[in-house]
């Protein structure tokens, strides 16, 4: 009877013990080839756990989307203000999440038309019950610039189409000033709706809005933003500073940079603010690449 094969030695067995293992791995290797027994079939082997090393390497189990960070969410500490400071970029925060897929350069015209044939039925929020139409977005959906507003007023509830009333007309001043047309540019607000007699929209109106506006941030993807006013700006970098101190500065936004300045509506009310804005102007200019005209440096 054939001796049973003693076990694997384990870790510490002594040399004389391996070569006591191998005499007879060989001993029953020579008995079932006398046995014309010349190829073994191995069990499958159950799949190893890695090791400690290779488990910490490998990446930790993907999350499920997560919505979008609330607008107007306010920092602990405020972030550093002064030229090209840098802001935690929130298109990428929701891009990490999957939240959006950013249309490609062939059918961002079509993206936005759909994205804005979605919206018309919008009720998230309450400023739904007083708008007589939604206020989407109008221009170029390859443009390099975006500005950003507040949210519409009477003449744009009216007409469907943001910035048309005064401020509007003074917002085409400064675009045709910096040498653009309206055509080339992109213009949204940060609400699609008319808040009533033209209150500053709500926080939790411009949380439920917000994502419409990301929405077409990532699908025009413009190189700068120009968020008007305080409330733009804010929800667009997520702080509480105020217009005053964060205008004239560019801040990371994605691949996007903004710019915050000031509101038409406001320069209207002071027009003595009106250079501070063509500052600003003349910064996303030079970043566009584009002549500040002739006698003005
Ligand atoms: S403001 Fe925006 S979120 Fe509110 S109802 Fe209008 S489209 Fe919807």
């Amino acid at each position: 009877m054939r001796k049973r094969m003693r076990g694997v030695p384990e870790a510490g067995e002594t040399m004389d013990g391996w070569r006591e293992y191998l005499r007879e791995v060989q001993a029953q290797l020579e008995e079932l080839r006398a046995m014309g027994i010349t190829d073994l079939v191995l069990p499958a082997e159950a799949p190893r756990a890695p090791a400690p090393a290779a488990r910490a390497a490998q990446p930790p189990p993907a999350r499920s989307a997560a919505p979008l960070p609330p607008a107007h969410a306010p920092r602990a500490t405020p972030p550093p203000v002064g030229p090209q400071a840098s802001l935690p970029p929130p298109a990428a925060a929701a891009a990490e999440r999957g939240a959006v897929v950013a249309a490609s350069a062939g059918d961002r015209a079509a993206a936005l038309a759909a994205e804005k044939a979605a919206l018309q039925a919008c009720r998230r929020c309450k400023l739904c019950e007083s708008r007589k139409t939604i206020v989407y977005g109008v221009g170029s959906p390859h443009a390099d610039v975006m500005f950003v507003g507040e949210g519409p007023g009477e003449d744009e509830d009216r007409t469907g189409e943001p910035f048309v009333g005064k401020a509007g007309q003074l917002l085409t001043k400064i675009i045709e000033a910096m040498g653009l047309t309206r055509e080339q540019v992109y213009i949204a607000n940060v609400v699609k709706c008319r808040p009533p007699n033209n209150r500053t929209p709500m926080l939790d109106e411009t949380e439920q809005c917000y994502p419409f506006l990301r929405r077409q941030i990532e699908i025009v993807r413009p190189r700068i933003i120009v968020s008007l006013g305080l409330s733009a700006s804010q929800t667009l970098l997520q702080v509480t500073i105020p217009i005053g101190k964060l205008r004239g500065n560019f801040y990371k936004f994605g691949e996007a940079r903004v710019m915050p300045t000031f509101h038409p509506a406001y320069l209207l009310r002071t027009p003595g603010d009106k250079k501070l804005v063509w500052d600003d102007m003349k910064k996303v200019m030079a970043e566009l690449g584009l002549q500040a005209p002739r006698g003005d440096k």
